[in-house]
C-alpha cells in the first residue's frame, strides 16, 4: 500500500525558540490522518530537540543526511546508530544542495542508501535535473541513471523499503514549480523504471515531488496519479503552510 508523505526539510535553518514555535504550531493543527506520513527534517543538531518535543505526536522525524560509515575519525559526520539512538526513522539523501555543493556523487549517493536501508531506517532518495538538463531535452536519462545507481547497489527488493523524492533542480527554492504535468511524466517515467525490475515495488512506491511546493500549488500537484507527497523547503518552515500542504495531501 502506497504511503502519502509529507515531509518538511527545514535545511540550515531554526533556534531551539523557533523550533519549539514551529513544533507547537505544527502539531496544535495537525489532524493525523490513515495512510498520510507527515515529516520534519530539522538540522542534525537539533534533532533530539526535536524528538523530544513531539513525544507521541504523530509526525516522523528524519535527518538532512548520514554518513555510510558506521563509527569512527570522521569528524562533523554522524552514523545510522546514532540517528537510531535519537529515534529518527527517515534520512534525507542525496539531496540536490548535498550533490551540488558538497560534491555527493551518484556512487556515495547509492552507499548512503544502503546504509540506511542496513539499519533499517528509511531512505529518502533525491533524484533530479538542473534546468541545462531539461532544456537539452535529457530529463528522463539524467534521473533515471540516478535511480539506477541506487538499484544497481541496493537491488529492487531492498529498494521497496525507501522512498523517492523527484525534485527538479531548477525549482528548488527559485519560487519555480515543476507544472503538475511536468512532474507527473517524470514521477511516471521513475515508477515504469521500477516495474521493469518489479511491479509490486513500483505500485507501492511513494515518490513525492518536491520543487517549492506551497500552500497554492500544493493540491493540483498531489493531484497527480503518480504524486504520492511532497518534499517541502521554504514552505515546512511555515506551520500554516505546511498544514495546508498537509490537509490537501490527505
Ligand atoms: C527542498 O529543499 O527539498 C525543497 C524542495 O526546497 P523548496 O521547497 O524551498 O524549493
Amino acid at each position: 500500500m502506497r504511503k502519502t508523505i509529507v515531509a518538511g526539510n527545514w535545511k540550515m535553518n531554526g533556534t531551539t525558540e523557533s523550533n519549539k514555535a514551529l513544533l507547537e504550531n505544527l502539531t496544535a493543527g495537525l489532524n493525523a490522518v490513515d495512510g498520510l506520513v507527515t515529516l520534519v527534517c530539522p538540522p542534525a543538531v537539533y534533532l533530539a530537540q526535536v524528538k523530544q518535543q513531539l513525544g507521541n505526536a504523530p509526525v516522523a522525524v528524519g535527518a538532512q543526511n548520514v554518513s555510510a560509515q558506521p563509527k569512527g575519525a570522521f569528524t562533523g559526520e554522524w552514523s545510522l546508530a546514532m540517528l537510531q539512538d535519537l529515534g529518527c526513522e527517515y534520512v534525507i539523501i542525496g539531496h540536490s544542495e548535498r550533490r551540488s555543493i558538497f560534491g555527493e556523487t551518484d556512487n556515495q549517493v547509492a552507499e548512503k542508501v544502503a546504509a540506511t536501508l542496513d539499519a533499517k531506517l528509511i531512505p529518502v532518495l533525491c533524484v533530479g535535473e538542473t534546468l541545462e538538463e531539461r532544456e537539452a531535452g535529457e530529463t528522463i536519462n539524467v534521473v533515471s541513471n540516478q535511480v539506477e545507481a541506487v538499484l544497481a547497489r541496493v537491488g529492487i527488493a531492498a529498494l521497496a523499503n525507501a522512498v523517492i523524492a523527484y525534485e527538479p533542480v531548477w525549482a528548488i527554492g527559485t519560487g519555480l514549480t515543476a507544472t503538475p504535468q511536468q512532474a507527473q511524466d517524470v514521477h511516471k517515467a521513475i515508477r515504469a523504471q521500477l516495474a521493469a525490475s518489479d511491479d509490486s515495488v513500483a505500485e507501492n512506491m511513494s515518490i513525492l515531488y518536491g520543487g517549492s511546493m506551497n500552500a497554492v500549488n500544493a493540491a493540483e500537484l498531489l493531484a497527480q496519479q503518480d504524486i504520492d507527497g511532497g518534499l517541502i523547503g521554504g514552505a515546512s518552515l511555515k506551520a500554516d503552510e505546511f498544514l495546508t500542504i498537509c490537509a490537501a495531501a490527505a
